[in-house]
């Protein structure tokens, strides 16, 4: 098995609720200097809503492109709904990507998988790339459910026209592996990613990357990345330290 030519590498990290100005100046600095093959491997960075313009032009000028993203958007267009962040506010501060339902956000914020169908319909309206996030739990995953809980969480996007769905990206991210240090074999996600891709519409299927995220780092990035259905992965911890955010890029 070998991976399709039409799907650039992409690594994505995820600073979740983290960084001052001064630390993400430095972060900033080290990234902007970095080196790796950008043609082989697509890097964007999802911040927190505060350091989105700082983000953005503290990448203007870096040596090979990295993007800029956020971590949530609202599933409104625009009006009365104080404290969200629109689809359109992010792409006109220049966000290329949104992290739609991620796990944190499913638990604390109770998240349905509808719901985020409907962030990820809003930020494909606006111009967004969503990194749409799923993944089981320990229990789910312990009791043989994991490609039956993936598969309802992506239902509500499939059912979503082929123009949306064409511009996502899925980032299986087993709850058990985020931030536990636990990462799941490369086996095991690939088993997953496989099942996320033959879910797919067969027309979408070999164009949409699908990322693996969950403890990713130095060492075993490589690994992960050998497999045929692993496009690339959503770094978390490592993504704070620029050393090892970029070795996991030229991994
Ligand atoms: C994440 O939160 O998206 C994530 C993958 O975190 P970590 O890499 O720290 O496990």
């Amino acid at each position: 098995m070998t991976r399709s030519l039409s799907r650039r590498r992409l690594v994505v990290g995820n600073w979740k609720m983290n960084g001052t100005l001064a630390e993400n100046k430095v972060l900033l600095q080290a990234l902007s200097q970095a080196s790796f093959d950008s043609q082989a491997c697509e890097v964007a960075v999802c911040v927190p809503f505060p350091y989105i313009v700082q983000a953005r032009d503290g990448l203007a000028t870096a040596a090979n492109p990295i993007t800029v993203g956020a971590q949530d958007v609202s599933p409104h267009a625009s009006g009365a709904y104080t404290g969200e962040v629109a689809a359109a506010m992010l792409a006109d501060v220049g966000c290329q990507w949104v992290i739609v339902g991620h796990s944190e956000r499913r638990q604390y914020h109770d998240e349905t998988d509808q719901q985020v169908a409907h962030k990820v319909a809003a930020a494909v309206a606006a111009g967004l790339k969503p990194i749409v996030c799923v993944g089981e739990t320990l229990a789910q995953q312990q009791a043989g459910q994991t490609l039956r809980v993936v598969a309802s969480q992506l239902a509500p996007i499939l059912a979503l026209d082929s123009q949306v769905i064409q511009q996502i990206v899925i980032a299986y991210e087993p709850i058990w592996a985020i931030g536990t240090g636990h990462t799941a074999t490369p086996q095991q996600a690939q088993e997953v990613h496989a099942a996320i891709r033959a879910g797919l519409p067969s027309e979408l299927a070999d164009g949409i990357r699908l990322l693996y995220g969950g403890s990713v780092n130095p060492d075993n990035a490589q690994a992960l990345f050998d497999m045929p259905d692993i496009d690339g992965a959503l770094v978390g911890g490592a993504s704070l330290r620029a050393n090892q955010f970029i070795s996991i890029v030229t991994a």
